[in-house]
């Protein structure tokens, strides 16, 4: 393998077909990238090219020219060489569960799929760490770790692979207690556009060694190198479990209630708040009867039953004092599944419910003190555009997800919610919050890097020239 490449040096005298300076694919570069990878593993397919255009955003398609299925760093290292030599885009693909074009081709180039490099590597049950390969979806992972009881935390759902959430440092309901997925990376293996191959982190579970460069890779959406290896942070799966769901008149009376548990030190594992919008969704399609008010979804994660009901009274108490109207509560793994299940299926019911839309789901942060005030501008905003909208929440995190559906093709309403997006986007910023919580900038969110880094932006555009100075890796991302 790579007998074909040519040697770092040989310049390409091409003309340059791209306003960055990137070329599209050649006859002569598909023939050498099939020599670096089996031809099988290589794709110019129609359907292919097609389900490697889109993510599970609004944004527009753009197929990428060609397909690769890496198996191994060595491959992934020798095609970034001969890329990067020929100016040639690459990017990274883990599942394309993205909300925000993360990983649409737009410079067309390659994609490197990475679905057969979803091995895991290693378990080290007594270091609570595992080594695995970007591709492996994180629910195999805890799939293959349950009988050991241990799981990896992050949990941002729709098959996210390793890869995806490093690239987007994604999260999900349970970063409260657990941390998002950069609190659970110790290891990366990081090949550079150029093809070098780099280590960064040790299986220690801490460190003051020098700079921070895992926590560069993490949320850089492919954009500075491409993670080939990464060791994971696991830990205990919970004896037992609990939950409770509970109904408040108001928003704001709910985000006092947050506040209260959060400060109680009860430690809740997930407090994710729903308006009353997404609780009628519910209710049309299960049997929970909810009274149609924002509601807290609480879980709790213990030792003995006994102490997660002596939790959720603690809950009940905290709740009532804020004047909440009901209180549903389940104790035990089956209980909690069963008044969670809603609430991890209501991101399908919506879509569901508008099949004839598209969707944008804004996914803004604040401080938590700023949570009621960023839910009472955005249902503002829903009242006067009038559109579907639907508001939950990572309410122990201040992270906001308003999902709203538009039509398919009325470009005047996609306007106007575009409008809606930039005025919530701004308000969170002047909370002192991010344009982005979990889902990352990718395409839809770099408008607003100026407004939340300032002068920061342009040190991350100088840090991106140093990893990537031909601008190869996930072109047309994060930088506006
Ligand atoms: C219904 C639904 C619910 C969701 N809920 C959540 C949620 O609760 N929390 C949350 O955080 N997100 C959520 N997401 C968004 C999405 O699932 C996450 O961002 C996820 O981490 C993306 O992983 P992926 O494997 O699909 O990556 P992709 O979408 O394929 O790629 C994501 C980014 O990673 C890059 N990339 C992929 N592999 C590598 C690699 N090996 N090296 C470097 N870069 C790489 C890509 O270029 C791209 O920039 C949700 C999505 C859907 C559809």
């Amino acid at each position: 393998m790579g007998s074909h490449v040519t040697a770092q040096g040989d310049s390409d005298s091409r003309k340059k077909e791209d306003i960055l300076g990137l070329n599209r694919l050649n006859e002569r570069d598909m023939d050498v990238l099939k020599g670096i990878v089996a031809p099988e593993r290589f794709s110019r397919g129609e359907s292919n090219l097609d389900l490697h255009s889109r993510d599970q955003s609004k944004h527009e398609p753009s197929r990428p020219e060609a397909v690769i299925w890496p198996e191994n760093r060595e491959e992934v290292s020798e095609i970034m060489r001969y890329a990067n030599e020929h100016a040639i885009p690459v990017t990274p693909w883990g599942s394309g569960s993205s909300l925000e074009g993360n990983p649409i081709p737009v410079r067309g180039g390659l994609v490197l799929d990475f679905s057969r490099m979803n091995r895991i590597l290693d378990i080290r049950e007594e270091d609570f760490q595992a080594d695995v390969e970007p591709g492996l979806v994180y629910q195999d992972l805890n799939s293959s770790l349950r009988h050991k009881g241990l799981f990896f935390p992050p949990d941002p759902g729709a098959g996210a692979t390793i890869g995806g959430m490093i690239a987007n440092n994604a999260s999900g309901t349970r970063t409260i207690r657990y941390g998002s997925t950069k609190d659970n990376i110790l290891r990366l293996s990081v090949v550079l556009a150029d093809g070098e191959i780099i280590e960064t982190g040790t299986r220690a579970s801490k460190t003051s060694s020098g700079y921070d460069l895992i926590h560069l890779f993490v949320g850089s959406e492919g954009t500075l190198g491409i993670v080939v290896e990464a060791t994971v942070r696991l830990v205990g799966i919970p004896a037992e479990f609990s939950a409770a769901i509970i109904t408040f008149p108001s928003v704001e009376a709910a985000g006092r209630a947050v506040f209260e548990i959060i400060r109680s030190g009860l430690d809740p594992a997930s407090l994710e708040l729903l308006d009353p919008e997404c609780i009628e969704l519910i209710n049309r399609e299960q049997d929970l009867g909810l009274e149609v008010m924002p509601t807290l979804f609480t879980e709790y994660h213990g030792t003995s039953l006994n102490q997660l009901a002596e939790v959720l009274e603690m809950t009940r108490e905290i709740c009532q004092g804020q004047g909440s109207n009901a209180f549903r509560k389940g104790l035990g793994r089956e209980e909690r599944d069963r008044l969670f299940k809603a609430r991890h299926e209501l991101g399908e019911m919506i879509f569901r419910a508008h099949p004839d839309c598209r969707h944008i789901s804004l996914d803004v942060a604040v401080p938590v003190s700023a949570y009621p005030d960023i839910i009472e501008m955005a249902r503002e905003e829903r009242e006067k555009a009038g559109f579907p909208a639907y508001m939950f929440s990572h309410a122990g995190d201040g992270n906001l997800h308003f999902v709203i559906a538009g039509k398919r093709g009325d470009e005047e309403e996609w306007a106007l919610i575009e409008q809606v997006n930039q005025r919530v986007v701004s308000k969170a910023l002047s909370l002192g919050g991010t344009a982005t919580g979990e889902h990352g900038v990718g395409i839809g969110k770099r408008k607003f890097m100026e407004a939340e880094h300032g002068k920061g932006l342009e040190w991350m555009k100088k840090i991106k020239s140093m990893f990537d100075p031909k601008g190869i890796l996930n072109p047309g991302k994060i930088f506006p």
